[in-house]
């Protein structure tokens, strides 16, 4: 019997041997194709000999060091870099461990800065539905994903859920996707304007949406309006990066592409690429200053937080993909593995939508092309498309997603940005011959 206690108790896994570049191997000897990066975590494929080299250099120096005694060479280093390519004016970082630490991280530096700024009534969040911020509680509490609130509503802050941006199933009928984004960005000042401006703290929203719809990208103006909104009412703008930065969108951080900068922003998966354990926090200088100058002292905190060998690893990370060209190959190879994408399924009969940006990519499966009718709930097509790609040797990570109450199925491709054009064709290729035996 094993004694790990899964997240599926009733199915068991293989166990993975070892890792060679875009794939995986069990103990089997069976292969698969990282068509995933596991949750759009290995950006760099499994055996990056750099990250591997960086790590065991920091493990031989120093492990670990409590930053409430110390910082450290690479923690210093990783911060500077952060800052170097970072949107413009987020200037201080903040290292955790994770993606949800580091959005609990942005819900309280943001609650702290309304406190020493003398604004304490200024405390609610507002997100959007069909979103996911992670797993602890207050970032459970942003997301608007319904099925993973609903069991622990009882112990959440309450908070505000809009529209998302998502053209393919809501832009109406004879409406430009520029009006469109507009109409859905002006339902988060309704919704300000209803809570009442003094009372709001923070719009919460992933740039390119991944686990809970597919990698859906907005449409263009959206965050600029966003923005002006937040700027407006003195909201803070917290952008989720978590699953869409470190170049997976073909820019190290996605809202480059949408031509604006948030108060904080959050990213983590990517960072580490699946090497060590890592995410952070990064926000502007005018917040920290607030602090600074207020009580100085950010009232948060976790044990591992600046741990010196995760940040050696991210280091090597972010060299590897700024330094090494990595992030530019994101965007060529996502626009190579786009236009095998729409050769393949373009015309298939159950993919609704193909989208995305750079090596992030999804399908929407839905059961009538025309009406864009989703598959029955109870089918759970994503989770037979994911077992047939599997037994294929393809990981692919499909999700159901709540819209509006409506569950639909996806696809979320999040390849190595190391992948090669033959590998490309693979994934496609492994792919369709998973959907070819489940619809
Ligand atoms: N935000 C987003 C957008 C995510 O995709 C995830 C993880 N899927 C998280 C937050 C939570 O990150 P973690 O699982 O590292 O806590």
């Amino acid at each position: 019997m094993s004694h790990i206690f899964p997240r599926n108790c009733k199915i068991a896994l293989p166990q993975v041997a070892h890792g060679d570049g875009v794939y995986l191997f069990d103990t089997e000897g069976k292969r698969y194709l990282d068509g995933s990066g596991g949750a759009a975590v290995s950006c760099l494929g499994h055996s990056d000999p750099d990250v591997s080299a960086a790590i065991k250099a920091q493990l031989d120096r120093v492990a670990f060091a409590h930053t409430g005694f110390f910082t450290s060479q690479p923690a210093e280093a990783l911060a500077d870099k952060l800052v170097a390519h970072a949107p413009e004016g987020l200037d201080r970082v903040y290292l955790v461990s994770g993606g949800s630490e580091a959005v609990e991280a942005a819900l309280k530096l943001a609650r702290q800065y309304f406190i020493e700024t003398g604004q304490p009534e200024r405390h609610r969040v507002i997100a959007r539905r069909q979103s996911y911020h992670g797993n602890t509680l207050g970032a459970l509490a942003t997301g608007g994903n319904m099925w993973r609130r609903e069991p622990f509503a009882p112990l959440m802050i309450e908070t505000s859920h809009i529209a998302p941006c998502y053209a393919y199933r809501d832009q109406q009928k004879g409406e430009t996707a520029w009006d469109y984004g507009q109409r859905v960005a002006n339902e988060l000042e309704a919704e300000i304007c209803r809570l009442g401006p003094e009372n709001v703290m923070a719009f919460v929203a992933e740039p390119v949406v991944g686990a809970t719809a597919g990698a859906v990208p907005p449409v263009e103006g959206y965050f600029k309006r966003i923005r002006e909104i937040c700027d407006h009412h003195g909201v803070l703008l917290i952008l989720d990066e978590i699953m869409c930065g470190m170049g997976r969108t073909g820019t190290l951080f996605a809202c480059e592409q949408d031509g604006i900068s948030p108060d904080i922003i959050t990213i983590a998966k990517g960072l580490g690429a699946g090497y060590q354990p890592v995410g952070a926090m990064l926000c502007t200088g005018h917040i920290y200053d607030a602090i600074e100058q207020g009580s100085g002292f950010f009232q948060h905190g976790h044990t591992y937080v600046g741990h010196p060998t995760a940040a050696a690893a991210a280091l090597a990370v972010l060299t590897r993909l700024t330094d090494g060209g990595l992030v530019a190959r994101a965007q060529e190879m996502g626009e190579k593995l786009d236009t095998a994408l729409r050769a393949a399924f373009g015309q298939h009969p159950h993919v609704g939508d193909i989208r995305g940006r750079g090596l992030f990519r999804g399908l929407e499966l839905v059961e009538d092309r025309e009406t864009k009718r989703p598959f029955p709930r109870e089918r759970a097509v994503h989770k037979t498309v994911k077992r047939a790609a599997f037994e294929a040797g393809l990981i692919c990570y499909p999700m159901g997603g709540t819209i509006d109450g409506q569950r639909g199925d996806h696809i979320l491709l999040a390849p190595p940005f190391i992948l090669t054009d033959t590998q490309t064709d693979e994934l496609v290729t492994k792919l369709s011959t998973a959907l070819g035996a489940t619809l």
